[in-house]
């Protein structure tokens, strides 16, 4: 018996790295669990051409929106553990989903294989040039005075942008109505229009709009002022530091990726990393690059569920 274990599990690894020499001789998939034009999107088609030309293979973007980004992270779950279904790892579909879903059909901390965490972005919250306040002192006064009246877009329910927005409303005793959208593209578009007078996004989709002035800046989440909005305060600054956390957009694959695999992908990211232009690409979004092991993303996945579980727990959010 025991002998037959050890033959077995033999087996196992030469089929393991037999995989891996070979890796990767057809196209790989990357998931974006969102619309197109949000941030997940952003990172991903920065990424995907390097990357691809790292590993010899072409890196194709597939976006597949819908839930909070949890439909589409399902399926990079369920996936063949073979490194050509790959998927972008979320802030929303790694914490803040599975710290406030409670019919979530995967564990974000058991079911993928953490890879790389590519970048950490900030977040903001900004609104319709038309709101009648262009700063935060001004937009707390508005929405005092009228509980009820407005209402916000967000990149889907019990995403980063929810979560956060419900925590802004819960800490500064606000009301906003959550509208959510199958990704940050399609909420800022309406946010444009005029259809929803306010946003919660992560700077690198938001920014474009405000460098164009049609969304302006409120307050930022962020470590300290951006350089690109250097006149936008941070959570912190206007005393909501708990809101105060940034996004991260990694890469996973499903659990039980064999491990020559995963570091062939993380070395392939860091090779694509160290080209000027496409740091540049990521840094002219605001986005700080992180470039780590998959160790370390794995343990900021779990930090970060932690973190969103408690802030879930003591403001008793629910999904509505
Ligand atoms: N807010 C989402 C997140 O950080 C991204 C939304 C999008 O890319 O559309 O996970």
């Amino acid at each position: 018996m025991f002998r037959h274990t050890l033959i077995a599990a033999g087996l196992v690894a030469v089929a393991g790295s037999t995989l891996a020499q070979g890796y990767p001789n057809k196209v790989i998939r990357l998931q974006v669990p969102f619309a197109p034009g949000g941030t997940t999107d952003i990172i991903a088609r920065v990424i995907a051409e390097p990357l691809g030309k790292a590993l010899g293979q072409t890196v194709l973007i597939e976006n597949k929106a819908g839930g909070g980004g949890v439909v589409g992270a399902n399926e990079t779950a369920k996936a063949a553990p073979d490194g050509y279904s790959l998927g972008m790892a979320t802030v929303s579909t790694t914490a803040a989903n599975p710290a406030i879903n409670p019919k979530m059909p995967y564990n974000a901390m058991t079911d993928f294989t953490p890879i790389i965490n590519i970048a950490a972005t900030p977040n903001v919250i900004a609104v319709h040039p038309g709101f009648p306040a262009k700063d935060h002192k001004g937009f707390l006064a508005e929405l005092k005075k009228n509980p009820g009246k407005y209402s916000y877009s967000s990149s889907g329910t019990g995403g980063i942008g929810h979560l956060q927005m419900e925590l802004y409303k819960n800490l500064s005793g606000t009301y906003i109505t959550h509208i959510p959208y199958r990704g940050a593209g399609p909420a800022l578009n309406d946010t444009v229009a005029g259809q929803v007078p306010m946003t919660f996004d992560n700077l690198p989709s938001a920014l474009p709009f405000i460098q164009s002035n049609r969304l302006v800046p409120i307050v930022v989440a962020a470590p300290q002022r951006l350089a690109q909005l250097p006149q936008v305060p941070t959570f912190k600054e206007v005393g909501l530091e708990p809101v105060n956390r940034m996004a991260y957009y990694g890469i996973y694959g499903p659990k039980g990726m064999p491990r020559d695999i995963v570091d062939k992908i993380n070395a392939g990211v860091r090779k694509a990393l160290e080209d000027p232009a496409v740091r540049k690409r990521i840094e002219d979004t605001g986005s700080i690059i992180i470039a780590n092991t998959p160790e370390q993303f794995g343990e900021q996945i779990k930090a970060e569920f932690e973190v969103y579980k408690k802030v879930v727990d003591s403001a008793k959010l629910k999904l509505d």
